[in-house]
């Protein structure tokens, strides 16, 4: 699954509401291919030895439709129910809708630039990239009367603190296995910065498990009510990177599910329903199997 081609699919979910939305979420779950958006598992993936573990039995239980619309289904069945309906969808290559990003390297740190910028900056050309010298959208929205601290970023990444700049910018973003809750974190907070101390870290110290990042990021949506929020699930890459496709798949569904808890959530706080749009995209794609 090598990096070949860069692909970005985006969504705009918003409900059936008149006004216009004072407040966003953004989601991102890093290098999900738009091929299982919007099409399901892979076979060509799935059968393959390098990438199946001899788990493909497992997968095709879990995922496997001969139906294309039926099998994407399997894999983001709120996707394919409350997003297909309510929102917007684009990126799917079959129609000849290409959702491209426009820097040249289709990894992680140019392509969020790129998401958080409006445009592609050439010099930004590695993962280790130190602070962005540019203006995020977030930075920028934090810097606006009606925004200032109702800003924050969530992110499994370590490398928000930089991609986002965070010293600069003033927002809290919260990465990999920061502590939440400052000199005084409430209880849930307690129990979700134990748990992601002692947790599983198959990522190592840069990247923590996207369970905590999800956590977090509800307990302080329902908390702080944020006006402006990001959340950066990261395992679709992570699991894509060890060639490990059951784990990717398993950790697509998982986003689905988490999305579809924060639309439920949204919708059913008075702060947030019916003026809250929610955006979801991803950094780059990852290319087919066939094509290595
Ligand atoms: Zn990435």
């Amino acid at each position: 699954m090598k990096k070949i081609l860069t692909l970005l699919c985006l969504l705009n979910l918003h409900a059936a509401f008149s006004q216009t939305a004072e407040n966003i979420i953004i989601i991102t779950t890093d290098g999900l291919r738009w091929q299982e958006v919007f099409s399901g598992m892979d076979s060509a993936i799935a059968n393959n030895k390098k990438y199946n573990q001899g788990d493909s039995e497992v997968i095709y239980k879990k995922y496997w439709a001969a139906d294309p619309i039926e099998r994407r289904k399997k894999l983001l069945p709120f996707f394919w129910s409350t997003i297909e309906s309510n929102g917007q969808l684009y990126g799917n290559r079959n129609y000849g809708n290409k959702i491209d990003n426009a820097n040249p390297y289709w990894f992680s740190y140019p392509g969020y630039n790129e998401i958080f910028t409006g445009y592609p900056d050439t010099a930004i050309n590695s993962n280790s990239y130190p602070p962005n010298p540019h203006t995020t959208l977030l930075e920028f929205l934090n810097n606006q009367p009606n925004y200032k601290n109702k800003v924050a970023a969530f992110g499994a990444w370590d490398a928000f603190d930089r991609i986002l700049n965070e010293e600069r910018g003033k927002f809290p973003v919260y990465s990999a296995f920061d502590l939440t809750g400052g000199p005084k974190p409430s209880a849930t907070e307690n129990t979700i910065n134990a748990m992601l101390k002692d947790s599983y870290k198959p990522f190592g110290e840069a990247e923590c498990l996207d369970v905590f990042t999800h956590y977090n990021a509800m307990h302080y949506l329902q908390t702080k009510k944020p006006k402006v929020l990001y959340i950066s699930y990261g395992e679709t890459d992570e699991w894509a990177h060890s060639g490990q496709y059951r784990d990717y798949l398993d950790a697509a569904k998982m986003v689905d599910k988490w999305i579809q808890d924060i639309w439920n959530y949204v919708q059913t706080d008075p702060f947030y329903k019916n003026k809250t749009a929610i955006f979801i995209t991803t950094d780059h794609g990852r290319g087919d199997a066939k094509e290595r």
